[in-house]
């Protein structure tokens, strides 16, 4: 099916993947919804990465396709691990500098006018350029990354747990953020979470993966409290 026909941005098609012997999608299909805000949810070890290795194109080795629409520019927002902060010291300049060219090919992003503008886009003011990025705040942290992405001027922004290390009233702030540029900017975005509760208030739509499957929920159906949905919902905590 032509992805464009049906206003459809990613279509993951019958996707097999396997570690050895640990299959973790025999058969899992679902399609994006341009402009939606989507997200993946399941528990830890369900796949929720190795999907996003294979829908990014970082992992080539499964069976079945991954079909964009011909206009996608994605950008990839990845899972911060605490041991990242033994890393060296980078200012938010630097680190942005640095790796938008390993991350997007970008080079000509030297000019800090493009990076002071990309942060005001996020609510930062210029004068976070100089801070060190390991002196973040969880949720300034993210904003940073989210810039990062931006520079790509994308359509469609994939984020790993995103509020893995977020307080929960930075959640709030970095959820209006995602809010406005899926409505303002017309971008797609999808949010990884073990976590129903946390992204359900701000998802158009839910793919929850479970036996190497994915399924379609619609967020409303998690905050009926039927016993499936709690069970779903157990299931997702950590
Ligand atoms: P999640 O992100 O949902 O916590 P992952 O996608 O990281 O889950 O992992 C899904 C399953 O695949 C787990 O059983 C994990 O052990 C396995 N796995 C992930 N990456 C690899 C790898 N590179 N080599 C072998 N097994 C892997
Ligand atoms: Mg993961």
């Amino acid at each position: 099916m032509d992805a464009k026909t049906n206003n459809i941005i990613l279509q993951v098609n019958n996707i097999y993947k396997a570690f050895g012997k640990n299959v973790v999608f025999k058969n899992a299909s679902f399609s994006v919804v341009a402009g939606d805000i989507v997200g993946i949810i399941g528990p830890n070890g369900s796949g929720k990465s190795t999907l996003a290795n294979i829908i990014l194109g970082f992992d080539s080795e499964y069976q079945g396709e991954i079909v964009f629409n011909n206009d996608v520019r994605i950008a990839y927002v990845p899972q911060f691990s605490n041991s990242d902060k033994y890393m060296l010291p980078l200012s938010v300049y630097e680190f942005i500098r640095s790796t938008a060219n390993a991350y997007y090919g970008l080079k000509d992003v030297m000019n800090k006018s493009v990076i002071i503008k990309v942060l005001q886009h996020v609510g930062l003011d210029k004068k976070y350029l100089e801070q060190n990025v390991y002196s973040l705040s969880g949720g300034e942290r993210q904003r940073v990354f989210i810039a990062r992405a931006l520079l790509n001027n994308p359509n469609f922004i994939l984020l790993d747990e995103p509020l893995a290390s977020v307080d929960y009233m930075s959640r709030n702030e970095l959820y209006s953020l995602l809010q406005h540029l899926n409505q303002t900017h017309n971008i797609t975005i999808m949010i990884i979470s073990h976590d129903i509760d946390s992204i359900v208030n701000v998802c158009d739509s839910i793919f929850y993966l479970d036996k190497a499957s994915v399924k379609d929920c619609k967020p409303k159906d998690f905050l009926k409290g039927s016993k499936t949905t709690q069970a779903l919902k157990y299931n997702c905590k950590i």
